[in-house]
């Protein structure tokens, strides 16, 4: 593999459509990666920025953006790449801020194709992709394939909770991965999840390829939450710093997190309404503590949701109107 360039430059910057960091010379690198093409035949491109060091090292990738409508995930990949940009750093550093293009477009979580016989596609379950496939398979064949694997040691991937709830800063960790676990620590969340993974997602794929990773969650869907971008963009920091890429300062202790868990209980809406959650973030419950109460299209009291078993609270509604299924509060355990 060797990193590819096509003819074209956009807005000064040149159109790869393969990156292999070991041909590239030390500094800092900005291209457009070329995805795929839309139904007009228009090529799409990812921003891919490349911090390499004059010394060999650990290898990051950095993705963020592979649910469209979680932006305090894309802020982190944004501000790390710009502090990265001044640093003395060995091994390289790959950020891929935008991963769903026509997700970000239309501030939806999910990936949406041109082909009519295309129902749209959460990215995340799609991964390493298929070069056969449907366009969001193929989406993310050409991205696994040619940016992200040939360029991994590690990796990080930001991600927030869906739009319409929120999550504390709260970090997804294979336990049987050192590494993992280890990354997931110096990020200093508020919760660390023992997380053995799922097919198609983009954490498990790395780590089914030897890459050991985390998935991050920051925050609220859609809203931006800057102390909590700057948050886990120190964490991140402290993991490059742990891992000798950054080469200037040190790592700091990892301070343990509020809570561990390796079990989530989801409290769903039963009909549909206005829920109005009765806990905090990070609230401690007790079996029977009430959660939400849910109101009906006239305001009128319906039901009283009750914790089935004690637990931490993880996450819970910030829109009011939710549909019948839909996430209320989640509780670790
Ligand atoms: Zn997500």
């Amino acid at each position: 593999m060797a990193t590819e360039y096509l003819a074209d430059v956009i807005d000064g910057k040149k159109v790869i459509q393969s990156l292999d960091v070991s041909d590239l010379s030390a500094g800092e690198h900005t291209f457009w990666f070329r995805i795929c093409s839309n139904a007009l035949g228009q090529w799409l491109h990812l921003p891919v920025m490349v911090y390499k060091g004059s010394k060999p090292g650990k290898r990051f990738v950095i993705t963020a953006g592979v649910h469209g409508d979680e932006y305090n995930g894309v802020l982190v990949a944004q501000k790390v790449a710009s502090q990265l940009a001044t640093a003395d750093i060995s091994g390289s550093v790959v950020i891929v801020p935008t991963v769903n293009l026509s997700g970000m477009l239309s501030h939806s979580r999910d990936y949406s194709s041109n082909d009519p016989d295309h129902s749209t596609a959460n990215l995340n379950r799609f991964f390493p992709g298929n070069k056969n496939g449907n366009e969001a398979q193929r989406y993310v064949y050409q991205l696994w394939e040619n940016l992200l694997k040939p360029n991994a040691d590690l990796a990080i991937d930001l991600h927030t909770q869906t739009s319409g709830t929120l999550y504390p800063l709260y970090v997804f960790a294979d336990y049987r991965l050192d590494d993992a676990l280890n990354m997931a620590r110096l990020m200093n969340p508020d919760v660390i999840f023992d997380d053995p993974g799922d097919p198609g997602i983009l954490e498990t794929v790395w780590n089914q390829h030897n890459i050991p990773s985390i998935t991050v969650e920051v925050g609220v869907g859609r809203y931006s939450d800057y102390p909590l971008v700057d948050r886990s963009t120190k964490g991140i920091f402290n993991v490059l710093s742990d891992y000798g890429v950054l080469i200037e300062g040190e790592a700091l202790e990892a301070e343990p997190p509020f809570v561990e868990g390796k079990e989530l209980t989801s409290i769903r809406a039963e009909t549909g309404g206005f829920y109005q959650p009765q806990v905090e973030l990070l609230q401690p419950v007790r079996e029977g503590d009430l959660l939400s109460v849910q109101t009906d299209s006239f305001g009128k009291e319906l039901k009283r949701y009750y914790a089935p078993r004690a637990g931490v609270v993880l996450s819970f509604n910030v829109e009011p109107m939710r549909a019948t299924g839909a996430l209320i509060v989640r509780l670790i355990h």
